[in-house]
C-alpha cells in the first residue's frame, strides 16, 4: 500500500508511538540536524512541536529555531557570466509563462509584478551565469529568492510565507551537484512578528515540504490575462535598469 506523509505528521506519530530517542534517523527536514523529543518544552517547529534539536547549538542555525530574521540567504553565482547567463536568461524570458505558471501553483498570491521584482534580484544575484543551471528548478529558485513574502487570506492566520531549501543546498549550484539525496523544498509560514521586521523561527506557524514537479514547463505557454501579459512586457522593456537596487531592498521582494 502507498501512502503520503508530510514530516510533521512522521514525528509527531514517532513521538506519539513512545519513541524517547528518535536516533540518528530522525533529523529535522530543514537544518538536518538529530532531533529528539521534547520534554514539555515548546518548539517552533509547527505540528512536530514534541521534538527539539538534540543539540542545542543548531538552533541558532535553522530555519525553524533561529531567532534570526535575515538567516543565510542562498548564494547564487557570484561572477557574471555573459555568454552563458545571456543565453540562460533569454530562454527563461522566452518560458516565462510557464515559469511563473508553475511558481504561482505553490504560491497562488504570487503576481507578474512580485515575479518580475524577483527576477530582477536574480539578474543582480548573477543567478543565469551559472552553468549547470536548470530551467525546471528555476520557479523554485526564484521562489526562495523572494524572501519573505506577504500571504494574504491565509486560513490558518499566517501572515508572511517563505520558501527554504533544506541545508544542504547553500549555493544554487548545489541543486545541481552529484547528490547521495535529492533536495528538499520547504514552505515555511509565519505568524505577524511583533518585535523583528521579519519573522524569525519564534513566528514560525507551519510548514510543509513541497514536492518537485517534473514536467511542469512542457506543453503549450499557459493563458494569462493581457494585464498580466502587459505587465511583463513592462519589465521586460525596462531592461536590466534594476542592477542600481539597493542591498537594503533584500526582502520582501
Ligand atoms: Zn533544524
Amino acid at each position: 500500500m502507498e501512502f503520503t506523509i508530510d514530516p510533521q505528521t512522521y514525528l509527531a506519530a514517532l513521538v506519539a508511538a513512545g519513541a524517547t530517542d528518535v536516533g540518528p534517523l530522525t533529523r529535522c527536514p530543514l537544518c538536518q540536524s538529530d532531533l529528539a523529543p521534547a520534554r514539555g518544552a515548546r518548539h517552533a517547529a509547527g505540528a512536530a512541536g514534541h521534538l527539539r534539536h538534540k543539540h542545542r547549538t543548531n538552533d541558532a542555525g535553522c530555519v525553524l529555531t533561529t531567532s534570526a530574521y535575515q538567516p543565510k540567504e542562498l548564494v547564487a553565482q557570484e561572477r557574471r557570466d555573459v555568454i552563458v547567463g545571456g543565453r540562460h536568461r533569454e530562454h527563461f524570458i522566452g518560458r516565462w509563462t510557464h515559469h511563473y505558471v508553475a511558481a504561482r501553483r505553490l504560491l497562488p498570491s504570487l503576481t507578474v509584478q512580485r515575479f518580475a521584482t524577483v527576477i530582477a534580484y536574480a539578474d543582480v544575484l548573477n543567478l543565469w551565469s551559472c552553468a549547470v543551471l536548470q530551467q525546471e528548478d528555476v520557479p523554485v529558485v526564484l521562489l526562495v529568492l523572494a524572501g519573505f513574502m506577504r500571504l494574504p487570506n491565509d486560513a490558518n492566520g499566517a501572515a508572511w510565507v517563505r520558501f527554504w531549501f533544506d541545508t544542504s543546498v547553500q549555493e544554487v549550484e548545489d541543486l545541481w551537484k552529484p547528490r547521495p539525496v535529492p533536495p528538499r523544498l520547504f514552505q515555511v509560514a509565519y505568524r505577524e512578528p511583533e518585535f523583528t521586521p521579519f519573522p524569525t523561527g519564534m513566528q514560525v506557524l507551519y510548514w510543509n515540504e513541497v514536492a518537485s514537479r517534473p514536467g511542469w514547463l512542457d506543453g503549450p505557454a499557459p493563458e494569462l490575462s493581457p494585464a498580466e501579459m502587459a505587465e511583463f512586457r513592462r519589465f521586460v522593456a525596462r531592461g536590466r535598469g534594476h542592477l542600481n537596487r539597493g542591498p537594503d531592498d533584500r526582502h520582501d521582494r
